[in-house]
């Protein structure tokens, strides 16, 4: 896993999304709309307002499979943007030395 990926392969079994503890460090998780990073063939999106379940302790966030596969459509869709944001990149090694 590379630094600021979020990575969402690692999503919670259906059966995992009854209880409202966290599977990693059995805190509490609750409901929330959250902001995505989502990379899609190379390409950052944001999306906003994804209704998720974070963990107030560690901050694991779960993803039901409908609102990945929505995201995934999101990622996808070729209309314009509503909103876009211009991030400067720079690599730690380099602005380090
Ligand atoms: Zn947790």
């Amino acid at each position: 896993m590379r630094a600021g990926e979020i990575v969402l392969l690692r999503l919670p079994q259906p059966d995992l999304m009854r209880d409202e503890s966290c599977e990693y460090c059995n805190g509490e998780v609750q409901a929330k709309k959250v902001t995505v990073h989502y990379r899609h063939k190379g390409k950052l999106v944001i999306i906003e307002n994804v209704p998720a379940r974070v963990c107030r302790r560690c901050g694991e966030r779960y993803y039901e499979a409908v609102i990945v596969e929505k995201m995934e459509t999101i990622a996808r869709l070729k209309k314009a943007t509503k909103k876009t944001v211009v991030v400067p990149i720079r690599d730690f090694a380099e602005t380090a030395a």
